[in-house]
């Protein structure tokens, strides 16, 4: 069987970041042997939470989540990753376990270190995209073409010459 090369966002949610988790996540990811394409530090507003998990409008908890995920509850910083590599997304959900800390295998890192608030969230570490779809759009929403070190997606050139933007002083 032939693999796809794919990429996959992980995002090490703020009670991942809040609870020194950063290493111990990094270290099971890299059991895969995937190379990581870009990385960095983010303070997620709730517009790009709320675009993350556009899916999950209609559940009840959906504003517990995106109040978890802006880290109101822990730290409000995400460490967003994108793996690529030979069947990125498998390879990094089956590492992560399944979405309920409670049912994962405790080996897994929501089994490890999952836990359920008495809210009902499912406060569960990581997030890794589950497909192709997904994976493309939620990479465009989290990171922009010149933070990764490939581009997996088609990119196109703008000259923007009226806008304000910060460099270093
Ligand atoms: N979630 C929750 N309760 C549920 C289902 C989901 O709190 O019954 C939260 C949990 O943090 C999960 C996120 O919503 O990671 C997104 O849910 P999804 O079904 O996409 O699961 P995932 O892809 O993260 O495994
Ligand atoms: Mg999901």
């Amino acid at each position: 069987m032939i693999v796809a090369e794919q990429q996959t966002l992980v995002l090490i949610k703020p009670d991942g970041l809040k609870k020194s988790l950063t290493g111990n996540v990094l270290t099971r990811l890299s059991e895969t042997k995937l190379t990581i394409i870009g990385a960095k530090i983010v303070k997620p507003t709730r517009d790009l939470s709320v675009a993350h998990y556009s899916h999950m409008k209609d559940k009840p908890f959906f504003e517990e989540l995106i109040r978890y995920l802006m880290g109101e509850f822990h730290t409000p910083r995400v460490m967003a990753l994108v793996y690529h590599g030979e069947d990125a997304i498998e390879k990094v959900r089956g590492i992560c376990g399944s979405t309920n800390p409670e049912e994962a295998d405790p080996v897994s890192i929501r089994g490890a270190y999952g836990r359920i608030t008495t809210k009902g969230v499912y406060e569960n570490v990581i997030h890794a995209s589950t497909n192709e779809e997904e994976a493309e759009r939620e990479i465009k929403l989290w990171f922009k073409p010149g933070e990764l070190i490939l581009e997996p997606y088609p990119v196109k050139e703008e000259v923007a010459s009226n806008y304000r933007r910060k460099v270093w002083a």
